[in-house]
Formats: structure tokens, C-alpha cells, sequence
């Protein structure tokens, strides 16, 4: 660092990591099971016009187009750049720098820590039990923070939090916080959907993207959905045009009644496959499958963890390290890809262990 940065640069960044995101560790391979990104290249079209004027900040046909797939009213839509984005105008709009806090609930997804650090506010951690349920007691006994961040299903752990249990969180922060739930993985589980609850809690906020069943991480567009006081705030803090016009353009035509049927059956090959690979590990002594499989990927313990994940980067297969995540001791997340991608991922184990006699 030169002298002048080290000078500038602000006092809560001199010690933060940035995000390590799978495209940051790995560059090379050929089979990326490490983001929870979709196998499927849908084809996409763009029209070439009007490219000379700004977009609308906030699209109409776009946020129509979410409102109605998530049933609810167009002014409890805000259209991001990626549910990241999302989380940082949350942090930005509603946590004053350096005085204020957020709660994360760990092992969790590692972008609300680490878009709070950015942003010069604290976090405070009440990780999960051991079943990868809520803490509720110890949640419910912080004070003084201004956001609670969610996640169900929750990455890395594919689990769904209790019903009963969010609805207590929600209830006891109802006029201190908001309580954030990130349904990233929604489209993968049948069973929960916070985006319904939105009348009945003023301070609950729902996270949505197009990166995961949609299958557009490419396209960096996601969606804040919360009631409409909480929508104009955030709508203070956002850029002027966070919303490109090929990215509204293109996000509009995956909502289309076509691109849902499309995104459902994809979803549907993906759940079967996330099956066939569960079925196939659990037959092996020594891997251990953690978590839930409300989500697109599975995670499991492997004592010998690190030889592993060397002999599949060794073979271009890259999956996801989760074990610095408290309470995730060995632990590996795979990304359910295609049918092809899965069975040399389920070989390329097979040969490891076969290799190093630790057969089933
Ligand atoms: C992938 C992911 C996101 C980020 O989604 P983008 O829309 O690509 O920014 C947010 N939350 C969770 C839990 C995720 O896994």
C-alpha cells in the first residue's frame, strides 16, 4: 500500500477481507459447483434501441413483472443489482457509521458481515444451534441493533428456519429492527414464503435474486421487497440508475409466464438431481451429509476435507470450502449442477477415496 493510500484509506478497512467470492479463489477448472450458480445457459434477447437515453431508476414493467410473481403490490418492490446490492442499501439506509449494528446468525451467508464492515457498522453474532435453528432466546435478549439478517433457506446449511421461531424474532423487534430474510434459494423449497407475511410485520424485509433458480447470476438483478415506507427510504440511498436497460430488458422476459414454466422445470431437474447425489453420498462411510436440501446445493463433513478439495481442483471440479464458518468443522458445500457434472463430481470422489483406502 502506498503511503498516500495507507494515509486515506478509511480506519475500518485497513483489517477487512474482502468477500471471497468462488470467481476470487479459482479462476481455471472446468466444472464450477462452488457458487449455487444454475447449470442452464437459457438464451437470452435484447433489443438494440434507445440506448442513448437512461433507464428508469426503478423499471415499471420489471417491478410489475416481480410484484406479480411474488404476489405482492407493485410499491413493496425495490429492482437491485443482485440481493448484494440489497443488503448494503439496508446497512447504508437504516445503520448510522460507527455507532450503530446489525445481527447475523452464523454459519451464514458471509455478505451481511462483511457489507456492515464496509459501511463502518458493527455486527453482532448469535450463531444457531447445533440443529441449525434459531437461537431465539439468546437473538431476542441483544439490544441495540438495527437490522437482524435471516437467511431460509439458508447457505450453506440448505435448512429452513422454523416458522414459529421468525415470527417470535419479527414480533419481539417489531419497533427496534428489521428483520431481514434473505430467500435467495426460494424457489428450490415448497414450503415457506416470507414475501406473504409483509402486511402483517411492518419491519420485515424479504431479499429475492435472479442469480440462483433463474439461473442469471450473470445479470447481477435482485429484488427488496418491504413495505412501502421502508422501499421510499432505501429509494433515498440507491444510484440513480442501478438498473441497466439490457438487465431490466432481460429480467423482464425471465418473469414472463414462459420464463417461470422454464425456471420451475429447471428447478424441478435440479431438485431430482440434488436426490440422486444425496442417495449416492450417503452410501459413503466417512461423508457426513449436514444441513437440509431446501436449497441448491449439499453440504457435507469429510475429516480429510483438504486432500479432497486439492484432488478435485487437482481435476477442474470446484466446490466450496465452508469449513471456517462456525460450527462447520470439514465442511464442503457442492452446487448441484447438471447430470454430467454430477456424476464426475460423485467419481471424482469414488476414485479419491478408492485411492486412499477410505472405502465405503
Ligand atoms: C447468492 C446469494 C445472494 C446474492 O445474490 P445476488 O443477487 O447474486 O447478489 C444473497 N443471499 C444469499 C443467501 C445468497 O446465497
Amino acid at each position: 500500500m502506498s503511503a498516500l493510500t495507507e494515509k486515506l484509506l478509511n480506519s475500518n478497512l485497513k483489517t477487512l477481507t474482502p468477500y471471497e467470492s468462488a470467481r476470487r479463489l479459482f479462476s481455471g477448472g472446468t466444472d464450477w459447483l462452488n457458487a449455487n450458480e444454475s447449470p442452464f445457459c437459457n438464451d437470452i434477447e435484447v433489443a438494440l434501441t434507445d440506448y442513448n437515453r437512461y433507464p428508469d431508476c426503478q423499471p415499471k414493467g420489471l417491478i410489475n413483472a416481480y410484484a406479480n410473481y411474488a404476489q405482492v403490490q407493485a410499491d413493496k418492490v425495490l429492482a437491485t443489482r443482485g440481493a448484494d446490492e440489497g443488503i448494503e442499501l439496508l446497512i447504508r439506509t437504516f445503520c448510522e457509521y460507527q455507532r450503530d449494528s446489525i445481527l447475523i446468525c452464523p454459519p451464514t451467508y458471509g455478505m451481511y458481515k462483511i457489507s456492515a464492515q464496509t459501511c463502518g457498522i458493527n455486527t453482532v453474532e448469535v450463531p444457531l444451534n447445533a440443529d441449525f435453528s434459531l437461537d431465539v432466546a439468546a437473538i431476542t435478549a441483544v439490544e441495540n441493533v438495527n437490522i437482524v439478517f435471516l437467511c431460509s433457506p439458508n447457505n450453506p446449511t440448505g435448512t429452513l428456519l422454523n416458522e414459529e421461531d421468525v415470527v417470535q424474532v419479527l414480533t419481539h423487534f417489531s419497533n427496534k429492527a428489521l428483520v431481514v430474510l434473505d430467500e435467495a434459494y426460494i424457489e428450490f423449497s415448497t414450503q415457506q414464503n416470507w414475501a406473504a407475511m409483509l402486511d402483517k410485520f411492518p419491519n420485515l424485509v424479504v431479499l429475492r435474486t435472479l442469480s440462483k433458480a433463474f439461473a442469471l447470476a450473470g445479470l447481477r438483478c435482485g429484488f427488496t421487497l418491504a413495505n412501502p415506507d421502508i422501499i421510499q427510504s432505501l429509494l433515498k440511498t440507491i444510484a440513480p440508475y442501478p438498473v441497466s436497460a439490457p438487465v431490466a430488458q432481460i429480467a423482464q422476459r425471465a418473469l414472463s409466464d414462459e420464463g417461470i414454466t422454464l425456471m420451475r422445470q429447471q428447478v424441478a431437474y435440479l431438485t431430482a438431481e440434488q436426490n440422486r447425489v444425496r442417495e449416492a453420498l450417503s452410501g459413503h462411510a466417512g461423508v457426513n451429509l449436514k444441513g437440509g436440501n431446501a436449497a441448491n446445493f449439499i453440504l457435507f463433513q469429510y475429516t480429510y476435507r483438504t486432500q479432497l478439495m486439492q484432488h478435485l481442483v487437482d481435476n477442474g471440479m470446484l466446490i466450496r470450502d465452508q469449513s471456517k464458518q462456525v460450527g462447520l468443522a470439514d465442511c464442503l458445500r457442492m452446487t448441484i449442477g447438471s447430470r454430467s457434472q454430477n456424476d464426475r463430481f460423485l467419481s471424482l470422489l469414488d476414485q479419491y477415496l478408492n485411492d486412499t483406502g477410505d472405502v465405503a
